[in-house]
């Protein structure tokens, strides 16, 4: 097998978990990991992320932000005009109770907004703290805790569960919150972050759920599942695989964090 997997995308049958992160990284990368939005406001992005698009979470998250300037104000403020502010992230009935019920348990639970302390927390516990607050469950807390202090908290959402699933690395009946201990144990911690948004970003890019692009897949030579796809009559890309060393056009748009304006349509 070449050493430099990445220039020709060949691998043995079957695909480890370590080639999979540095032939997608290598593909979608390099993943800046700052800059990062901190812990509280992270959690109300989560938040306005839950069922619904980056895009429109993003467009919520600054309008609630330039309408109150603090999550302090947000805390303070009427769920009628949080709601009004986060209209365009959906769910704003849902989500704007919620939004004001974690800030004031926060506040009543630290005495502030700043979350930092967490870092200083084992992972588990961080965690269990997080997961306190209405609607933050082990995904969110995952991604609260990778995404803004930078610890290593696996996270699973739909697009990294089907990727797994699709690579055989785990299995089809495999639940996803025990596909989230399953990949906790399988990836090194220096790793979790770059796994999470190569393994995203793959998902959301190539392997598709509907229509995975296994032409355009670099670790197409290793999956168990492309034989499928490529049997599938109409699969875009599914005949020969072209993997080349080549980046992504465009600088690739890291997960759980707001979208520029001009990003969000
Ligand atoms: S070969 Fe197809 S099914 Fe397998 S990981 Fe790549 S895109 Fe997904």
């Amino acid at each position: 097998m070449p050493t430099d997997l990445h220039l020709t995308g060949r691998l043995e049958p079957g695909v480890s978990i370590d080639d999979a992160i540095r032939l997608m990284s290598a593909r979608y990368g390099p993943f800046d990991e700052k800059p990062r939005l901190e812990p509280a406001r992270e959690v109300v992005f989560t938040i306005l992320s839950q069922h619904t698009s980056d895009a429109n979470s993003s467009r919520a998250f600054r309008r609630l932000m330039d309408r109150f300037g603090t999550l302090e104000a947000v805390a303070l403020a009427d769920v009628a005009q949080i709601e009004k502010a986060i209209i365009p992230g959906g769910l704003a009935r849902v989500k704007a109770p919620r939004i004001k019920q974690v800030l004031n348990l926060v506040l009543e639970l630290n005495g502030s907004l700043d979350l930092s302390f967490l870092q200083e927390m084992p992972l588990d516990e961080a965690k269990a703290w997080l997961r306190q607050l209405p609607g933050i469950g082990p995904k969110s807390a995952g991604i609260i805790l990778c995404f803004s202090l930078g610890m290593p908290a696996m996270a699973i959402d739909t697009h990294i569960y089907r990727v797994c699933q699709r690579l055989g690395l785990i299995g089809s009946k495999v639940t996803a919150d025990k596909a989230h201990d399953i990949m906790e144990a399988a990836v090194v911690p220096e790793q979790v972050f770059e796994f999470h948004v190569s393994f995203i970003t793959h998902g959301r890019q190539v392997c598709k759920a509907q229509r995975p692009c296994c032409g355009e897949c670099v670790v197409a030579d290793g999956c168990p599942s492309r034989d499928q796809f490529v049997a599938q009559e109409g699969v875009p890309g599914s005949e020969a695989p072209v993997i080349a060393d080549r980046r992504a056009a465009t600088p690739t748009q890291l997960p759980h964090f707001p979208q520029a304006e001009g990003n969000t349509p």
